[in-house]
């Protein structure tokens, strides 16, 4: 079969890179384009209050207000948390779920200023200062009322076990990701709620609004519930084969195991993306745990190429699903999702580059160093990569052949080992190797200070070399793009 040439790496890559900004404008537009829906309508169902207001009119509007916002902010939070394909593909996993989180909160904070507030005003139209049983009374006799009541302890419950689950790692995956599901009938319970109680929901422009909403979350739901029941149970792929690359760190190969994992999207991955791998079959592993693909990426390669390159995760352990997972045996079948991010996409659009990595946060730069080695193509590149000591570091060998092909020089920061040690290590192209943490001074030694600078890395180790960046270079940590290993 006769095949077209296929862009190069670079230039599909920078393709990439291009289009992202736009959708993602596109679809910032459409987030703020419902907000102004609802504020307009907010401002239009209600022109008297705004002639002669009173206590009752304004507190009650304000609780409006918030309800109007909180239901928009609502619905992003579902597109957001349920993975939606059409946005991952433009503002990449890691931020839709990091944006997610902050995003919950000021939702919560906006729920309960609607709660707050429409209980003031209802309990002033009542001659009272404030009934502050209004705000939890369960009635079956005013059974919508008490529907949002519901809705919100409901809402903030799951709110506080993702809290202590997910930023304060004190509860199981799945103790506070299963509550989380409960957010898909929230939100319908959430509208019920506002369009039988509230009083201004039957009227336009605020109408339409609802029933936008409710037809994007159908989409969302729709989205979702295809790729659980039909993509889901097939993209298996098998562990062929794990190796120790150092100290509690392995590097595991897989190829797909059904005919849908060899054409799904996985086939098109970009130097630096991320799947998300569980392991189905065995108890406490299917949680959906997210690794870098460490490989060589085939990117624009053709379909048949890329499909013959099997995918590659270099694990460290950390927990107990990594633990778990240095002791799987060849042969097992995991679920593997992605790809996911965009943290190296825009790498060629500078003249150089600074790759800055802490421990394993190297994966993704030793994905893009193999995918340029792979495509023949390159950047004057710096890696510098901190470990605690020798034992720590893998892949030298690879790095050292590497720095031979590619205009590639290899800094090892290891901020255990002494000076003597250092001395003893053999000198080898391209590859040095200091005692000591990746400071202020290795970076002055090391950077021009006009290479792109990406970082990957723990949180403490990363605000130290943002630090060090900007003390040397005057780099400010926003020209420094990161890749956040803990969510
Ligand atoms: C985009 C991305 C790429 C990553 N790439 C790699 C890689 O190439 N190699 C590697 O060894 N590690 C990588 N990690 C980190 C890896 O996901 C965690 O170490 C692993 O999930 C820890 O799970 P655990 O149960 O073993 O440890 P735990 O003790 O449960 O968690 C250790 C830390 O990992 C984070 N974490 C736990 N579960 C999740 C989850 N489901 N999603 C996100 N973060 C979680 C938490 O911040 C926690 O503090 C990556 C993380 C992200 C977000």
């Amino acid at each position: 079969m006769k095949q077209t040439a296929a862009p190069s790496l670079a230039a599909a890559m920078l393709e990439e890179a291009r289009r992202r900004p736009r959708a993602r404008r596109v679809w910032a537009a459409t987030g703020i384009l419902l907000l102004v829906w609802a504020n307009l309508g907010w401002v239009l169902t209600r022109p008297e209050h705004f002639v002669a207001p009173t206590l009752i009119t304004v507190t009650g509007d304000l609780g409006n207000w918030f309800a109007f916002n909180g239901i928009v902010f609502f619905l992003a939070l579902c597109w957001l948390g349920s993975r939606n394909p059409w946005l991952e593909r433009s503002f990449g996993l890691d931020e839709m779920l990091l944006f997610h989180r902050r995003l919950a909160m000021v939702t919560v904070v906006f729920f309960a200023g609607h709660a707050v507030f429409r209980s003031w005003s209802i309990s002033m139209q009542m001659g009272m200062v404030y009934d502050l049983s209004l705000l939890y009374r369960l009635r079956l006799s005013e059974w919508p009322l008490t529907l949002g009541r519901v809705v919100y302890f409901a809402m903030l419950g799951c709110a506080v076990l993702a809290y202590v689950g997910q930023a304060m790692q004190k509860l199981a995956f799945r103790h506070w990701k299963r509550p989380h599901l409960l957010y898909y009938v929230l939100f319908p319970a959430g509208m019920l709620h506002a369009m039988l109680w509230g009083n201004d929901m039957g009227k336009h422009p605020l109408v339409d609004l609802w029933w936008t909403l409710m037809v994007l979350f159908a989409v969302d739901c729709a989205l979702r519930l295809q790729y659980v029941r039909r993509q889901r149970p097939i993209l298996r792929w098998r562990l062929d084969a794990m190796y120790r690359e150092a100290d509690h760190t392995v590097t595991a190969v897989l190829t797909p195991a059904t005919s849908a994992a060899r054409k799904s999207a996985l086939i098109r991955r970009w130097p630096g993306q991320f799947a998300v791998l569980r392991v189905p079959d065995l108890a406490g592993m299917n949680e959906p745990h997210p690794f870098t693909l460490s490989g060589a990426a085939p990117g624009a390669a053709h379909a048949a190429a890329a499909r013959a390159l099997p995918i590659q995760c270099t694990i460290k352990e950390a927990g107990d699903f990594t633990r778990s997972f240095l002791r799987l045996a060849p042969g097992t079948s995991l679920l593997v999702e992605g790809p996911y991010g965009k943290f190296l996409h825009d790498v060629w659009s500078h003249r150089a580059l600074a790759l800055l990595a802490g421990g394993v946060g190297v994966t993704p730069f030793l994905s893009l160093l193999r995918s340029m080695d792979a495509a023949g193509q390159h950047l004057p590149t710096v890696l510098l990569w901190s470990n605690k000591s020798r034992t720590d570091v893998f892949a030298v060998g690879e790095l050292v052949a590497l720095c031979r092909r590619l205009p590639l020089t290899v800094v090892h920061c290891l901020s255990r080992e002494t000076e003597d040690f250092v001395a003893q290590s053999p000198a080898q192209q391209g590859m040095h190797w200091q005692s000591g943490r990746l400071d202020t001074a290795a970076v002055t030694r090391w950077l021009t200070g006009e290479e792109g600078c990406y970082a990957c890395g723990p949180e403490p180790w990363l605000a130290g070399v943002l630090r060090s960046l900007q003390q040397a270079h005057g780099i400010h940590p926003r020209q420094v793009r990161r890749e956040h290993f803990f969510w």
